[in-house]
């Protein structure tokens, strides 16, 4: 039997998800909403006209479909310009992660063989060291934030601002394939030359949807609306900065884009723009929390995804306390990236600040069409009991399809049709996911697997501890031992003997297995991060061990 597929009329329209449908067709039409940064003030109206501008200017500068646009810069009107323009006019955006060394940009700007290179003159130093030696780039604006134009051997085409100045605001911008390659970034892997994931603009609008209907749809907590005042605080290079910017476009919310992350700057913005919406790296929380100013702060009313890594419940119950609505969110590079929430149901709303951290510490249930499973080694799908772990493979309809140009990398990532995140994660009988480890940071210790990021949770408990990281140690005996890495408190102390103690009130609760009284504690003055913040075991690895 043939499928039975729709008939179309030929004069019926096609309709293409394509990113210029975000900005055009959006749930409000907010014309006076406002876009903030650094004291400029922006409108929705200015945003449209901007970005036609933009798609002018760049159209100018000879840049056509399937050309690739690259920016350099820190969270900014302009990126988020950029989000839109660039894909619209069929191009490609480059999102390029600056915190790389210059080495690493200079290879991801030859691999992704940019056309254009918008660039932030803070970054000229490192653009200097390296122009001489890239492949591809025609053209480089400049976007200065400086009253003066700094000196530079660069030959820039001209100065973002005053080319998009010179511009027309009407654009045409025309349909084609929603399968065309919208954005490239790198991922920041820890091991090798970054690696390139891409994203089509379907894949963009179906994720902007998805995560839209999971924020929009909840009242009480958790939830993302018109009134919302929204600020990221994931950089605009890393994942789109989570696809948060085009769902706040699509909402009409107030946008504030608070360029290079200051703490103090990130606070005085919350509170003089009211901000009520973020997403952040749980180290950056930590480091905002624990900053002089927030302390007399009202931080009550601040909805903030927390993500990237596991988020501990010490962190979780200091935000809860100082009235910030503290939930989950999941995913990696190579997933756009959002795949499940931890918002809590009305019932565990009720429930004590402890009791729902243990919920929202969580990484919560998948969105809407993400096929998410846990699977054993031989990809037996695990039961939904909270205790039986495996690697969590998915499905979505916003996943890279591959590493560009690396076909055997791309075919390990979708071994089996499903894409592999190396997470391992168990799952409770109302479908919430709780990640346990990397699977390459899982300890086995005495035979046993022992929850690196578990531990970790509980030694962060201490009073007296600032951070901590859990690695394996090799041990002739027992294979591996729990070696802490912890950074104590200012003034604090902290021994071995009350940490180990303090794992073994656990094991004997039965909460963890009792290997982890093997613990080891090394007591460091810093943990290594990566780019994006995150705590870097391969290079702890390589120090400690
Ligand atoms: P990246 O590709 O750099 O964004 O890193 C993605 C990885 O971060 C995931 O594969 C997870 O290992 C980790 N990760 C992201 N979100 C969480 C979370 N909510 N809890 C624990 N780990 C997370």
């Amino acid at each position: 039997m043939p499928d039975a597929l729709i008939s179309r009329t030929p004069s019926a329209y096609d309709y293409p998800l394509l990113i210029k449908n975000l900005l055009f067709c959006p749930v409000v039409d907010a014309p006076d909403q406002e876009i903030v940064y650094r004291g400029h003030r922006f409108t929705y109206r200015d945003l449209r006209q901007r970005v036609a501008r933009l798609a002018n200017a760049l159209t100018d500068l000879g840049v056509k479909r399937g050309d690739t646009v690259a920016v350099m810069d820190w969270d900014s009107h302009r990126y988020l310009e950029c989000f839109f323009a660039v894909p619209m006019i069929g191009a490609v955006l480059h999102t390029i992660n600056v915190r790389l060394s210059p080495e690493q940009v200079l290879y991801t700007i030859d691999h992704a063989e940019d056309d254009v290179l918008l660039v932030n003159s803070e970054f000229l130093p490192i653009l200097e060291q390296i122009r001489g030696r890239m492949d591809t780039v025609k053209n480089f604006v400049l976007l200065n934030d400086e009253p003066v134009v700094p000196e530079s051997h660069i030959p820039f085409s001209g100065e973002y601002e005053a080319l998009l100045a010179a511009a027309s605001d009407q654009f045409n911008f025309a349909d084609f394939d929603e399968n065309t390659r919208a954005t490239t970034f790198y991922t920041t892997g820890t091991t090798g030359m970054p690696k390139g994931v891409y994203f089509s603009h379907r894949q963009l609008v179906l994720h902007t949807m998805g995560v839209m209907s999971v924020l929009a749809s909840s009242v009480d907590h958790g939830g993302f609306h018109r009134q919302d005042v929204y600020m990221p605080i994931t950089p605009m290079f890393h994942v789109h900065a989570w696809g948060l910017p085009y769902v706040a476009t699509m909402l009409g919310v107030k946008q504030v884009y608070p360029g290079r992350y200051l703490p103090d700057t990130l606070l005085e913005l919350v509170e003089k723009e009211k901000v009520t919406f973020s997403h952040c790296v749980p180290t950056i929380l930590h480091m905002l929390l624990k900053h002089p100013h927030a302390g007399r702060m009202d931080l009550s009313g601040w909805k903030v995804i927390i993500g990237g890594a596991a988020m501990s419940r010490a962190l979780c119950l200091d935000a809860l306390q100082r009235g910030i609505d503290l939930f989950t969110g999941y995913g990696m590079s190579e997933t756009c990236p959002i795949l499940t929430i931890s918002h809590l149901t009305p019932e565990m709303l009720e429930l004590s600040a402890e009791e729902q951290a243990v919920i929202r510490c969580k990484t919560g249930r998948s969105l809407p069409l993400v096929d998410l499973k846990i699977v054993d080694s031989s990809r037996q799908e695990q039961p939904c009991d909270g205790k039986s772990a495996g690697e969590i493979v998915v499905r979505a309809p916003w996943l890279s399809q591959g590493y560009l140009k690396d076909h055997k990398a791309s075919e390990r990532l979708w071994e089996g049709g499903y894409l592999h995140t190396g997470d391992v994660a168990v799952r409770d009988e109302l479908g919430y996911v709780k990640i346990t480890d990397r699977t390459k940071d899982v300890l086995k210790v005495s035979g046993e697997w022992v929850s690196s990021l578990e531990l970790e949770d509980i030694i962060a408990h201490h009073p007296g501890v600032a951070e901590v990281a859990v690695i394996g140690q090799p041990d002739e005996k027992w294979g591996e031992r729990p070696l802490a890495l912890v950074v104590a408190k200012p003034e604090a102390t902290v021994t071995e003997k009350e940490l180990t103690h303090l794992v073994r009130e656990y094991a004997d609760k039965g909460v963890v297995t009792k290997q982890v009284v093997l613990l080891k504690v090394k007591l460091v003055e810093a943990i290594d991060k990566t780019s994006v913040g995150k705590v870097n075991k391969v290079a702890l690895r390589e120090k400690y061990l």
